[in-house]
């Protein structure tokens, strides 16, 4: 599901589930729309496709490690330095960081989907700049959903989102070629961002910008080494993955730009 005012992205969501659930799941895709519209004209787009059950890759959710910066200046900084850890260099490091902060699609303004983002030349790759590449075909069984949220909230880590950035960033960790991810979300309320990658997992920044504003993204950082460009869009479009195992949630680590 997709929800805009005509003009502006509003709402988004992506799940995969039995025959039986499509219409109650749709259902309640349609009302989130209304909600995050308050009351305005909203356009709503929902896509229901068939897959092949034979073709669901099943999988377990990355580790989630948080990290508790004081304000939006520490998480980009520490942004930055994980980024780097995970083999991006500094200057493409700091251009992605930029690129979120300005508004990642056309004339300044949020992307419905994400950037890809060739790591060594930093050259973006997405065919449109405004739609990007959109992530679809992934959810967790009701089973891991239970046990993964049990553990979030244990971490006082309860809010949707976390969950939902957690699904959307395994399957994009498990899709050939990735490097990294850097995302900060557009909702002006939720201030909270990460970096995540293969090696070490999703790593939540408390603080990526400052509240009240509406200007977020995602940047997929690719290796195209290997990996051509049409293989990453079409896994992370059409691949369906499954989670059917929680991730670890590691305990809180307060970080500050002294730290190592
Ligand atoms: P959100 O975390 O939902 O606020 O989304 C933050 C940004 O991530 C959006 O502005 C989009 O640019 C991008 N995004 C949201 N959903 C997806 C998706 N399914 N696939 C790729 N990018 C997405």
């Amino acid at each position: 599901m997709r929800a805009s005012d005509g003009e502006h992205h509003l709402a988004g969501a992506e799940r995969l589930v039995a025959g039986e659930e499509v219409a109650e799941v749709t259902a309640g895709l349609a009302r989130r729309a209304l909600n995050a519209a308050g009351g305005e004209s909203v356009e709503i787009v929902c896509n229901i496709e068939k897959v092949d059950t034979a073709d669901i890759h099943y999988a377990t959710l990355p580790c989630l490690h948080p990290y508790n910066v004081k304000d939006y200046h520490e998480g980009r900084q520490l942004a930055k330095r994980l980024l780097e850890e995970t083999g991006v260099a500094n200057n493409v490091a700091t251009e992605a960081l930029n690129m979120l902060t300005a508004g990642p699609g056309p004339n300044k303004t949020v992307m419905r989907g994400a950037v890809i983002l060739d790591v060594h030349m930093g050259e973006r790759m997405e065919r449109n700049p405004a739609r990007g590449v959109r992530v679809t075909r992934m959810d967790l069984t009701a089973e891991c959903h239970a046990k993964q949220s049990e553990v979030l909230a244990k971490a006082g880590l309860k809010h949707r989102r976390v969950i939902e950035a957690l699904t959307l960033s395994g399957k994009v960790l498990s899709c050939p070629g990735i490097v990294a991810e850097l995302c900060w979300s557009d909702d002006p309320e939720y201030t909270a961002g990460y970096v995540a990658s293969p090696a070490k997992g999703y790593r939540r920044i408390s603080e990526l910008k400052p509240a009240g504003q509406a200007i977020g993204g995602r940047i997929f950082f690719v290796d195209f080494g290997n990996v051509e460009l049409s293989e990453v869009v079409n896994y992370l479009e059409k691949k369906s993955v499954l989670f059917n195992q929680p991730g670890r949630v590691f305990p809180e680590t307060i970080w500050s730009p002294e730290d190592a």
